[in-house]
């Protein structure tokens, strides 16, 4: 099961991964996730990207190319399944993605859109926290941990991630509408194209994609 899951920033991406990763136990490689832990370390990489990520704007793509195409082909690398989460964003990363693939023999099978509407992205990532410690996803309202301010499963400290300020998060949707749809299309042309309902509950979603998953493994036997 080799996925990319697509949607504007705040369609819920991160908490559906979280949740297929639970039922399919297939590793969840976010970009963002991984961009943020390089941040976090104050590497060469992370002082390079900073001000990329934290404007809301694109890392270029050779450098997001380049760290994907090490994950996906270094030694142990998770081949059979995975779900790339913010990745690709670009149709420069779309096309080299299926490049990479291809020189190894594992393509990309589905590429779940959630669609989602504008105030519902704004309400999401306003409210949206996030563990410092293993990355659970919450949501003030919506989601909120059980705990109050930590984890309910790690115990770790929430935080509001910098990029999730209303300045930010419309930048980040002008970036996402000009270089990011285009993928659409580009998956659609492929038939590789699953649209959700990004406004309904992840949960509900799990349970639809797990259906079709299902369904899709049945007509494969026949
Ligand atoms: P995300 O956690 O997916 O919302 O990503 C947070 C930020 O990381 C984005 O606003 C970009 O600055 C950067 N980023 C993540 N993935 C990519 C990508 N595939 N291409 C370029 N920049 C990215």
């Amino acid at each position: 099961m080799r996925i990319v899951l697509l949607g504007p920033p705040g369609a819920g991406k991160g908490t559906l991964a979280n949740l297929i990763k639970g039922k399919f136990a297939i590793p969840h490689i976010s970009t963002g996730d991984i961009l943020r832990e390089e941040m976090k370390a104050e590497s060469a990489l992370g002082k390079k990207i900073k001000g990329y990520v934290e404007s809301g704007a694109l890392v270029p793509d050779e450098i997001i190319i380049q760290i994907i195409e090490n994950r996906l082909t270094e030694k142990g690398a998770p081949r059979e399944g995975y779900m790339l989460d913010g990745f690709p964003r670009t149709t420069a990363q779309a096309t080299a993605l299926d490049a990479i693939l291809k020189k190894i023999g594992q393509p990309i099978e589905s590429a779940i859109y959630m669609e989602t509407t504008l105030p519902m992205i704004v309400s999401r990532l306003t409210g949206r926290r996030v563990c410092r410690e293993c990355g659970a996803v919450f949501h003030m309202t919506n989601r909120p941990s059980k705990k109050g301010n930590v984890c309910d499963s790690c115990d770790g400290e929430l935080y509001q991630r910098a990029d999730d300020n209303e300045e930010t998060i419309r930048k980040r949707m002008d970036v996402y509408l000009t270089s990011t749809t285009p993928i659409i299309e580009y998956y659609q042309k492929q038939e590789k194209l699953l649209k959700v309902d990004g406004n309904k509950e992840s949960e509900d979603l799990l349970q639809e994609l797990s259906d079709e998953f299902n369904e899709n493994k049945a007509a494969h036997r026949d």
